[in-house]
C-alpha cells in the first residue's frame, strides 16, 4: 500500500518538494525533446492525446522530400509495406513485452478491436457470451453491442467500483463453458484502476475461453508482458502515452500460436497471403498480417517510432517509476488541498493498481475544466462530475503538476 504522509504544510512546502523532485528525476533531460510551448502552462491531458516530439514537424516534412517525393511508388518496395509488422515488432520489444512476429499497426483501435473480438469469438464456435466491464470506454461497449447484434452473443457485464476495477474472481465467477472471450481495458478510462491481466487471463483460460485486451491507457505508461502473461488479443491506441499524433494507427497483438485459428472479418488485399496475386479468393496471411485490411497508414505511423526510440532510451522501468511518482504526488497534494473543499478521489490510493492518471470529482468540474483551459491549464473533464489529471510521464513536470493542481483549487475557491 501507498505510504501517505499528510504534512500540514504540504502547499506551502509543495513548490520545494516539486523543484526538489524535479532536480533529482532521471528522466527530466529528455522533456526537452518535446514541443513545449508558453501558453500551456501545464498540460495534464498527454492520456488523451501526447505532445509532438520537437523534430516530429521536421522529419516529417524530410520523409515528404526524401522518401514519399523522391522514391514515389517504389517506396513500397524499399520498406513500407513490411512497416506495419517492423514497427509491430519495435512496440512488441520497447513496450509490449511480445516477441516478433505478433503485432501489427493498422487501423484504429475501434477497428482493430472489432476485428478482434470478431477474430476471438470465431476461434471459439459453440460459446455465445462476451465478459466485458460495465463502465468500460464507450468504444468497447458499442462495438460489443454491434457484435452481440450481428452474431446473437450474450454480454456479461461487471460492475466494478467507482475509484476501481473489475477484479479477477469476478472475472472468474463470470466465464465459463458458454465464454468465449473477456474483453477489458488493462487500466481503466476512468479511475486508471489497472486490472491483473495474468490472473483474468488465467481465469479465462481455465474456463477455455480467449482474452482480448484493450491497452489504450496503459501503453508507453507501464510495462506490459503480453507473452508472460499468455494474452490472446490485445489493441491499442498510439496517440496516447505513445505520442503518435492525432489520428495516429493502433497496433494489434496476437499470440503466435493462436494465429493460425484467428480470422477477422475485414478481409481486404493487405492482410492476404499474396497480396499482389490478384487471386480469385482471399487467403489470409499465415502471420500476423493477417489482421491488415487496406494500405497501412505509412506517414501516420512515423512519429510513433520516434517516441518508441525516446521511451527505449529511457526504459519503460523508469517511465513507470516516475508516472507513479507523479500520480502519488497528485494525490498527496489532492489530500491536502483538495479534500477539504469537498473534492472526491475516484482513482486507486495504491500507485501499484493505478496507471498514469488521478481522476478527481466534484460537482463543479464541468464548469472548471474550461476556465482551466482558458488559462492554459489542460486536464480532461469525463462525466458526471470528473477532473481527469493525465501525467504522460516523460512530458511532464512535477513543476507543471502543480501548477496544474494549484490552478484547480483557486478556480474551485473563486
Ligand atoms: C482512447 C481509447 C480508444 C480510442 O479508440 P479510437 O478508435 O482511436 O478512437 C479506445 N479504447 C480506449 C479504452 C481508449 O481509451
Amino acid at each position: 500500500m501507498e505510504e501517505r504522509v499528510r504534512e500540514p504544510d504540504v502547499a506551502a512546502g509543495a513548490g520545494a518538494r516539486a523543484a526538489a523532485l524535479d532536480e533529482a528525476d532521471p528522466l527530466r533531460p529528455l522533456r526537452d525533446r518535446f514541443l513545449l510551448t508558453d501558453e500551456v502552462v501545464a498540460y495534464l491531458d498527454g492520456n488523451s492525446l501526447g505532445r509532438p516530439l520537437q523534430d516530429t514537424g521536421e522529419r516529417l516534412e524530410r520523409f515528404a522530400r526524401q522518401r514519399w517525393g523522391a522514391r514515389l511508388i517504389r517506396g513500397w518496395d524499399e520498406g513500407w509495406m513490411a512497416e506495419p509488422e517492423r514497427l509491430g515488432d519495435e512496440l512488441g520489444r520497447v513496450v509490449l513485452g511480445a516477441a516478433p512476429g505478433q503485432t501489427v499497426v493498422g487501423d484504429s483501435t475501434s477497428v482493430l478491436l472489432y476485428k478482434a473480438i470478431r477474430a476471438a469469438l470465431a476461434a471459439r464456435p459453440g460459446r455465445d457470451e462476451v465478459v466485458l466491464a460495465a463502465a468500460d470506454f464507450p468504444t468497447d461497449r458499442f462495438l460489443l453491442q454491434g457484435i452481440a447484434d450481428e452474431t446473437g452473443a450474450r454480454l456479461v457485464a461487471l460492475d466494478a467500483p467507482h475509484d476501481g476495477g473489475v477484479e479477477v474472481d469476478q472475472v472468474a465467477e463470470a466465464v465459463g463453458e458458454r465464454t468465449a472471450a473477456v474483453v477489458l481495458s488493462h487500466v481503466a478510462y476512468r479511475s486508471a484502476a489497472v486490472v491483473d491481466a495474468a490472473a483474468v487471463t488465467a481465469a479465462a483460460h481455465a474456463a477455455g475461453a480467449l482474452t482480448v485486451w484493450d491497452l489504450s491507457h496503459s501503453v508507453g505508461a507501464l510495462p506490459l508482458h503480453l507473452d508472460d502473461w499468455r494474452v490472446d488479443l490485445a489493441v491499442g491506441c498510439s496517440y496516447k502515452y505513445l505520442n503518435g499524433g492525432p489520428g495516429a494507427p493502433a497496433f494489434l497483438y496476437a499470440r503466435r500460436d493462436l494465429l493460425p485459428a484467428l480470422r477477422q472479418p475485414v478481409q481486404g488485399w493487405m492482410g492476404a497471403a499474396e497480396v499482389f496475386a490478384m487471386g480469385e479468393r482471399y487467403e489470409p496471411d499465415a502471420g500476423i498480417r493477417r489482421f491488415l485490411s487496406g494500405t497501412p497508414p505509412i506517414l501516420a505511423m512515423r512519429p510513433i517510432a520516434d517516441m518508441l526510440a525516446l521511451i527505449d532510451e529511457a526504459g519503460i522501468d523508469a517511465v513507470r517509476a516516475k508516472s507513479s511518482a507523479l500520480t502519488s504526488f497528485a494525490i498527496e497534494w489532492f489530500d491536502a488541498e483538495l479534500a477539504p473543499l469537498g473534492v472526491r478521489l475516484a482513482s486507486p490510493r495504491d500507485p501499484a493498481r493505478r496507471g498514469s492518471h488521478v481522476t478527481i470529482d466534484h460537482e463543479r468540474f464541468r464548469d472548471v475544466v474550461p476556465a482551466l483551459q482558458r488559462r492554459g491549464v489542460i486536464p480532461d473533464f469525463r462525466g458526471p462530475d470528473g477532473l481527469r489529471i493525465g501525467l504522460s510521464p516523460l512530458s511532464t513536470s512535477f513543476t507543471e503538476l502543480l501548477t496544474g493542481l494549484e490552478a484547480i483549487r483557486e478556480e474551485l475557491t473563486r
